[in-house]
Formats: structure tokens, sequence, C-alpha cells
């Protein structure tokens, strides 16, 4: 079992299924040669891929590119199912820190083919996480700079802003389809400048006032 704090709080949650979307970010679409969907694009990864600060994503033997993709982690604090948008975010506990760690070569075999996702995106260590801020504490999710580094050097820089769909529309989005219960995680995309890393390399993922992860790569 996996938990995270809800910072300042004694609250601590078990992380349960992770609800991810893709092409959430126009710009991150296009990099990938990619159309900007209507309706959101759902993938989930297990409880078991998460790692915590300072562990290593371990890169399986049958990927050669294994790409970054820095993204705003929304925690569930109640158990929520088709609820509405306007009523989503009483469902929302807190604002964390994830990089969602997707094997590009396999993902893109796998696309090519029609087939799912999970070998390329649900592996173990695939999905470092931070602990979370409570929601009352960040002022407006849709306005968070998200920051990725490798080795210090900056490739991601982009702002929740830019958000195709928001947290309102996917929480509701979401639980229409899904049960959502305490615990559960749901990744909002990643903006523009993925790319992959190496053995060695140290990736420091942030969301200024969300959270801070520095993980390195084996
Ligand atoms: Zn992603």
């Amino acid at each position: 079992m996996t938990t995270r704090k809800l910072i300042g709080t004694n609250q601590e949650f078990t992380i349960g299924k992770i609800v991810c979307l893709a092409r959430n970010y126009a710009e991150h679409a296009k990099e990938l040669g990619n159309e900007t969907p209507a309706a959101p694009i759902l993938f989930m990864k297990p409880a078991s891929s998460v790692i915590g600060d300072g562990e290593a994503v371990h890169i399986p033997a049958y990927s050669q590119e294994c790409h970054y993709e820095v993204e705003l982690a929304v925690l569930i604090g109640k158990q929520c199912r088709g609820v509405s948008a306007e009523k989503a975010m009483e469902n929302v506990a807190g604002y964390g820190t994830a990089i969602d760690m997707t094997l590009r070569d396999v993902q893109s075999q796998l696309k090519a083919k029609g087939l799912p996702w999970e070998i390329a995106k649900g592996f173990d260590t695939s999905c470092p996480l931070s602990d979370f801020v409570p929601a009352d504490v960040v002022v407006d999710p849709h306005a968070l700079n998200l920051k990725l580094a490798v080795n210090g050097d900056g490739r991601q820089d982009g702002n929740s802003s830019d958000m195709i769909h928001r947290v309102p529309q996917i929480v509701a989005y979401i639980s229409a389809i899904f049960t959502l219960e305490p615990g559960d995680v749901i990744l909002t995309g990643t903006p523009a400048g993925v790319g992959p890393v190496r053995a060695g390399d140290v990736m420091t993922a942030e969301i200024v006032s969300v959270g801070r992860l520095t993980i390195p790569v084996t």
C-alpha cells in the first residue's frame, strides 16, 4: 500500500486508482503529432506504479525511450459518482506534483496497432508522486507553473492555465464512468517539452506551492 499525506493536516490517503488524461495541453498534443481531443482521453496507472520523492525510476528492458511528463495531480477526498462540474470540487482534497513516465517507443508501437498503453504507462516506478497540499491552500488550480528539469537543465515550463479540460469538468467526466474514491488520483496531462531520460539522469519536477520531486533514473 502506498500512502500520501495531506500536508498540514493529520490526514493520510492510501493511493487507489490513478486516472490520467492524455493530450490535455494543445501544445503538447501538437508536439506528438496528435489532434486535440473534444472529450478527455483517459488511461490508468496502477497504484503499484507510484514512487516517492528521492526514489528512482527504473526503465524496463523492453524500452529504449523513456520520457518524462510533469503533471498536476488531483487527490480525491470523498467518494463520488456522476457528480456535476458545479459540485465536483467538493470532492477534491488536494493537489500534488507527479511525473507520468512514458515509454514513448513502446507507446508509439501500441498506438500504431490500436492497442492499449498500459505497458508503456503503468510499469513499476512509472508514477513519481509528491505529498499533497490541501485544496483550499491552492487559490486557483488553473494558474500553476509546472516545471521539469533534467540534470538541472530546464525542459518543461508550462502553466495549468493552458489545460484544455479543467479540473471540475475532468472530475465530472471521470466520475460518470468510474466511481471516484478517497485516495484516487487524477493526472491532468502535461504541457509541451517532453523528452527522454537515461540511466544516470536526475529529474526535478516542481509546481510552485504544490510540490517538488527529485527523481533519479536507473
Ligand atoms: Zn501524461
